[in-house]
């Protein structure tokens, strides 16, 4: 399930093709290597606004190497800039005075991180200005090229502390694939972030759930989330079951057989989870399938019913296994729950009417549940774009070429980039981040 154009175009051959007929030239992509420092090389600090002075020092918590000045043939590998104190339309020339002198001294795979206050919160000219930050950030992030990634985080009056895992996020190859995002946090109020002592094991001691756990990007899920401390408890239908174990053996982690959509799975769930790990921490609804056709075409028949069963797996089920672990309160405090969307449920797919509402409806659960959830527990979602996995093998050659190549990174991303996201949100410091759906899709250019 490899990217065979992309390992084309990196011989001599492919080469001279790319750069004579104008063919998309994708950069590989640096990800994150277990042990490796978060950044490899300095990132720069700059503007004027109510973080700007802290950031070094968050910066420094995380390990990463910052400035606040840029010397003589610099480089860097990341841009933060502070656009907190931008308050009007005349104070936007601040980002192209920035940023413009620094662009052609970046290093490969750059990262940029835009820092703003949520327009909702202001008012009048300082509203216009903020919320003007989200053009240029993915304007440059359809610019920057080389592998490049550009995001705007909204951070909230009061929600300074909670920013620092979002920055360890944005700035490190964890997250290679994934640009021209918003990010908000604490949007849904505040509290306290707790204090993360080791950086590279923040779930150390915490229990995580991971449904359809044996393969793809459930086995990725299974895999970060294990390495950042976590005890994995894999679901998976028993058909896996041979691999579900194997994969759960390789991380002593534990594993639970049943179908998602059983009436009895979410008992089944809660009382597994509550009896053997006295609680969760993380839950991840990732567990999901596609039944395909156009909806003239949908009626149920002898074959079984293919919008019942894309619903009941994808939306129902994450549902009806939240609810109940609320109910239970076998969600610890502080819990993280993390709902696996799609771009098809933002941008709508032909053919996928029965999955593009499941997945939408996946970003529904995350905005009923973002306000109303409490102790420190929060609710977000990722939205893969094309994911390189069994799912989209079985999608035509043709369709399956232009949909890896339709995003400014003209290359498909890979389980672990959603995997990763997934392990920012469930990071303990987190904690101001919910009510998020990240985009993981190489800023695709369907549904922006
Ligand atoms: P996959 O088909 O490789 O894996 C899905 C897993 O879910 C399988 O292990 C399967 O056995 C399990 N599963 C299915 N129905 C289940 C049920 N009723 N009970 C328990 N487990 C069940 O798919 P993937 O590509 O790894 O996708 C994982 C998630 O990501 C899905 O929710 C999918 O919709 C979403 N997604 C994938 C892509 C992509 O490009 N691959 C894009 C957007 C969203």
């Amino acid at each position: 399930m490899s990217d065979k154009y992309q390992g084309f175009v990196s011989t001599p051959i492919g080469r001279l093709l790319v750069k004579n007929l104008g063919l998309p030239d994708p950069a590989r992509l640096e990800r994150y290597a277990e042990g490796a420092p978060l950044v490899d090389g300095t990132v720069l600090v700059g503007g004027t606004g109510r973080l700007a002075e802290s950031l070094p020092g968050l910066l420094d918590l995380l390990g990463i190497a910052a400035t606040t000045t840029a010397g003589e043939g610099q480089r860097f590998k990341g841009l933060v800039f502070d656009a907190t104190g931008l308050t009007s339309s005349a104070d936007l020339v601040a980002l192209r005075d920035f940023f413009t002198p620094l662009l052609r001294s970046l290093e490969s795979c750059p990262r940029v991180v835009v820092l703003g206050t949520p327009p909702e919160q202001v008012s009048g000219a300082e509203r216009v200005a903020q919320r003007a930050l989200e053009g240029f950030t993915r304007s440059l992030g359809k610019e920057i090229g080389r592998g490049g990634t550009v995001q705007l985080v909204y951070v909230a009056e009061g929600a300074e502390t909670g920013v620092t895992s979002t920055l360890g996020f944005l700035l490190s190859p964890k997250s290679a694939y994934v640009s021209g995002q918003v990010v908000r946090i604490g949007a849904h109020g505040e509290a306290a972030v707790p204090e993360v002592t080791d950086w590279t094991r923040p779930l150390a001691g915490k229990v995580a759930l991971v449904t359809g756990a044996s393969r793809g990007i459930g086995e990725a899920i299974a895999r970060v989330l294990h390495r950042d401390g976590a005890t994995v408890v894999g679901v998976d239908v028993p058909q896996a079951a041979s691999d579900l174990q194997s994969l759960m053996k390789v991380l002593d982690g534990d594993w639970l057989t049943l179908d998602i959509t059983a009436p009895d799975a979410p008992q089944r769930i809660a009382h597994h989870l509550q009896e053997k790990h006295g609680g969760v921490d993380v839950v991840v609804h990732n567990a999901g399938i596609t039944r395909d056709r156009k909806l003239a075409n949908m009626a149920p028949s002898e074959k079984g019913d293919r919008w019942e069963q894309v619903l009941a797996v994808n939306l129902t089920a994450p549902e009806l296994i939240t609810r109940e672990l609320l109910d239970r309160k076998v969600l610890n405090p502080g819990a993280s729950v993390v709902g696996v969307a799609s771009i098809a449920g933002i941008a709508g797919n032909v053919g996928q009417t029965n999955y593009a509402a499941s997945k939408a409806g996946v970003i529904g659960l995350v905005d009923s549940l973002a306000d109303e959830l409490s102790d420190g527990i929060t609710i977000n979602a990722v939205a893969p774009g094309f994911i390189i996995t069994q799912m989209t093998a079985a999608v035509p050659f043709a369709t399956r070429e232009v949909g890896q190549r339709l995003n400014a990174m003209a290359q498909g991303g890979l389980p672990v980039d959603v995997a990763e996201t997934i392990a920012w949100y469930a990071n303990p410091a987190s904690r101001l981040v919910n009510g998020n759906v990240m985009r993981v899709c190489g800023q695709m250019m369907l549904g922006a």
